[in-house]
Parts: C-alpha cells; sequence; structure tokens
C-alpha cells in the first residue's frame, strides 16, 4: 500500500544554500590551492582573509555579536565541506569555534561583549591549549600552574601542540589553580590567555607569554602547531573563563563540555576528507585502465568503492545524529563519542582505499590523494585519540543501561 510521505531531505534549504556557497568556494579557491601551501608548509592568508569576508569565523556566534548565529548542525556541513578542500583549513577554524563555543556558553556578558564581535569577523582568532609535553589523554595531570598575585594570575609552564598557536590572538588556557584539590580536575581554571597574534615574543600587557617555532609534522601543514611557554605571563584575574568568582576550578568542566562539540567538528572533519577521497577514486577508477578495461570494472575495485562509499554516508549519518541532538538540548556525550571515533577511522579507511586504488601514482606528489593520506591520520589523534573515545562510549553505555 503506498503511503504519502515528505520526500527525504538530508538538508534545509538555507543549509543547501549555504554549504553550495561553501562547496563552490572550495572547489574555486581552496582545492586549485593547497597542494602549494601544504607543499611550502604557508600559511594560507589570502584563503583566510576571503573566508573572513564570507562570515564563516562567525558561524556559530549570535547575530547580536556580529555572527550568522546558526547551529552545530549547519557548522558541522560546513566544516565537511572545508574538510573536504583541506582540514588545514578546517583546523584554523575548529580551535576558533572551539574558543567562541566556551565564551558563549560559560563567559560573563563583559567577556562576550569584549571579545566576540571580533572574532565573528575573524579579526580575532582563538586557540585552545590543554596538551603539555607529557600529557595529552590525561587531562587532569596537566602541570601548568597559576598563582594569584594582585588583581593578576601568574602562569607559568609549558604547553604543547596547540593548533592556531602562533596566529591565534586569544588561547583558552586549562591551568592548575589548585595543585591540593582533590580530586584534581576541580583545581583547574581555564584562563582567555590575550596575546599578539603572529608575534613569538610577546612584550608590554603579554609578557611572558612565547610561541617557539612551529613544530614540522607529516601532514596537516600550512595551519601551524605550537607549544607555549609561560614564563611569568600575568593573565588578569578578569580573564578567568565566567569570571574570577564563577569560572575559578571550573576548567575541566567547560573544557570537557567543549569537547563534546570538538568531537562533532573532528567527525565532519573526517566525514569531509572521505568523501573527498571516495570522488578522487571514483573518478581515477573510471579513467584507469589494466588488462582491456576500466579498473573500476573489476569487481575487486568495485567492492572497494561499495565499502567506502557505504562509510561515508555512515559517518556523516553519525555525525549530523550527534549534532542535530546537541541542537535539540539533549545529551549527546555517547552519540558524539561514536561519531568521532567512527568518522575519523573511517577517514584513514577512505582515504587509504582511495590511495591503493591509485596504484603506484598514489605515491606520487602530483596526485591529490598523496596529501589526504598524510593528513587523514590526524584525527585519529586530535580531540582525543581512538582509545580514549572507546572509553567514554564504554562508560556512558554502561551509565545508561546500568542494571
Ligand atoms: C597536529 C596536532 C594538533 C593538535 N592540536 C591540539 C590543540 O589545539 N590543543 C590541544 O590541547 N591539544 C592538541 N593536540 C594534542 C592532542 O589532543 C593529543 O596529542 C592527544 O590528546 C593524545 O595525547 P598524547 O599525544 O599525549 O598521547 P598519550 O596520551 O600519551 O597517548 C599515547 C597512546 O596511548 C593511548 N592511551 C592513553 N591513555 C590510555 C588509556 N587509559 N587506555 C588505553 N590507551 C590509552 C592513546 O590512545 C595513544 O594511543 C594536537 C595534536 C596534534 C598531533
Amino acid at each position: 500500500m503506498a503511503v504519502a510521505a515528505q520526500p527525504y531531505l538530508e538538508k534545509t534549504d538555507d543549509q543547501k544554500a549555504i554549504t553550495d556557497m561553501v562547496r563552490q568556494f572550495v572547489d574555486e579557491q581552496i582545492i586549485p590551492k593547497a597542494e602549494h601551501y601544504d607543499h611550502e608548509d604557508e600559511f594560507p592568508e589570502p584563503i583566510v582573509e576571503q573566508m573572513k569576508e564570507l562570515g564563516l569565523f562567525g558561524v556559530t556566534i549570535p547575530e547580536e555579536h556580529g555572527g550568522m548565529g546558526l547551529d552545530l548542525t549547519t557548522y558541522a556541513m560546513i566544516v565537511e565541506e572545508l574538510s573536504r578542500g583541506w582540514i588545514s583549513i578546517s583546523g584554523i577554524v575548529n580551535t576558533h569555534f572551539i574558543g567562541s563555543y566556551l565564551l558563549m556558553k560559560f563567559g560573563t556578558d563583559e567577556q562576550k561583549e569584549r571579545w566576540l564581535p571580533r572574532m565573528a569577523t575573524g579579526e580575532l582568532r582563538a586557540a585552545f591549549s590543554l596538551s603539555e609535553p607529557e600529557l595529552g589523554s590525561d587531562v587532569q595531570a596537566i602541570k601548568t600552574s597559576a598563582r594569584k598575585d594582585g588583581d593578576a594570575w601568574e602562569i607559568n609552564g609549558q604547553k604543547m601542540w596547540v593548533t592556531n598557536g602562533l596566529m591565534a590572538g586569544l588561547v583558552f588556557t586549562l591551568v592548575k589553580t589548585d595543585k591540593e584539590a582533590d580530586p584534581p580536575y576541580k583545581g583547574m581554571t581555564c584562563f582567555v590567555c590575550e596575546k599578539e597574534p603572529g608575534v613569538s615574543e610577546n612584550t608590554g600587557a603579554h609578557a611572558g607569554f612565547n610561541v617557539p617555532p612551529k613544530i614540522k609534522k607529516m601532514g596537516y601543514k600550512g595551519v601551524e602547531s605550537t607549544e607555549l611557554v609561560f614564563d611569568g605571563y600575568r593573565c588578569p584575574g578578569e580573564n578567568v573563563l565566567g569570571g574570577e568568582e564563577a569560572g575559578l576550578g571550573q576548567g575541566f568542566v567547560q573544557m570537557m563540555d567543549a569537547l563534546e562539540v570538538g568531537r562533532v567538528n573532528v567527525a565532519a572533519r573526517g566525514v569531509g576528507i572521505a568523501q573527498r577521497a571516495l570522488e578522487l577514486a571514483l573518478r581515477y577508477s573510471q579513467e584507469r585502465k589494466t588488462f582491456g578495461k576500466p579498473i573500476a570494472q573489476h569487481q575487486a575495485i568495485q567492492f572497494k568503492l561499495a565499502d567506502m562509499a557505504t562509510k561515508v554516508d555512515a559517518a556523516r549519518l553519525l555525525t549530523l545524529r550527534a549534532a542535530r541532538m546537541k541542537d535539540a538540548g539533549e545529551r549527546s556525550d555517547l552519540e558524539a563519542g561514536m561519531a568521532k571515533l567512527f568518522a575519523s577511522e573511517s577517514g584513514k579507511e577512505v582515504v587509504e582505499d582511495a590511495f591503493r586504488i591509485h596504484g603506484g601514482y598514489g605515491y606520487s606528489k602530483e596526485y591529490e590523494i598523496e596529501r589526504l593520506y598524510r593528513d587523514a591520520p590526524l584525527l585519529l589523534i586530535g580531540e582525543g585519540t581512538s582509545e580514549i573515545q572507546r572509553m567514554v562510549i564504554g562508560r556512558k553505555l554502561l551509565q545508561r543501561h546500568k542494571i
């Protein structure tokens, strides 16, 4: 029996309009230029300038602060498109998005008014910093510490792997403010540390905040990853996220909340890079001939393409589900963990299959897949490794299904 039903639509008209616009920008301005910036490991300043004009730094920032005021779902769709072009571009937006989320959710009115309008235009960009040389997964083991001295907090310590560490003007930094706290997470505070963008040795009000030369990486080039050295840096009490009274000791909880949306963001990046690898494989497999026919006509290659496309769609659906649940105000920690785990692992697998389909040419720098092959593994690590995602998923499953 036929049943009248609404046609299945993945995107609203508005979401389609904005993602079409971003896709066109990616096809015209990012994909043709990514090889150059990747090869030179150069910050893609002209692309970033165009992204500012398109408003892409203010996608989730409310309109009253100069942003577009869009939801996490639409943001995830945009991130997929940017990552399809080059994951380094989405990396420039990623930490900025987490910083603006932290401000929107936990900042005081004064903090929002002070920073969000310039963040919405991209004039002021944000990084976030948890990791240190001796820790990444074990966040409660942070050693960087702050001590109250007059009306400021003096911060000392070293941070590691800070994406946008040089070009950012604000770094949301997790610091120990009470070494005796038990459990340790209660003694951690998030400071909004201000500095001069692009300057490695800060002076004046920002003295004591230094950025060593960027870390050399196998992929994820163009966007810088840096250490940060705090050596007597004085952060005013008013820069404690949420205000000194309410924000002290809340840093761990605030950062973990932000990582939940960050995981949706990384999942969307996995979908984007996998989508691009699938497109490259579909094209190449119909062009390349072996044994008298296009390799796409060999069943082994078709099966690979089938598995790749299935993983891309499944990763996208998991990502959008997690985003939609968060937008609906529902708990989505389990779903965000699943999306991040599946989409990042699928991203790596789909890229590897596309690489195999390219045969020897996949190993050549003449082909885009070579860059994707170096870029994809980052997603297995950032915002919590796959092992950490499994820990989160397992713990949440048992909480939800306690007997
Ligand atoms: C390019 C890049 C950019 C980054 N950007 C940022 C950033 O902007 N801000 C930031 O704060 N950090 C950033 N990071 C750091 C990233 O979040 C950490 O690298 C990540 O959390 C893993 O930490 P780790 O490297 O210290 O590995 P470790 O924590 O030392 O882990 C090593 C291995 O042990 C496994 N492991 C750890 N604990 C357990 C356990 N309990 N059970 C089972 N296995 C376990 C891990 O999964 C991993 O396989 C970035 C990293 C990279 C590579």
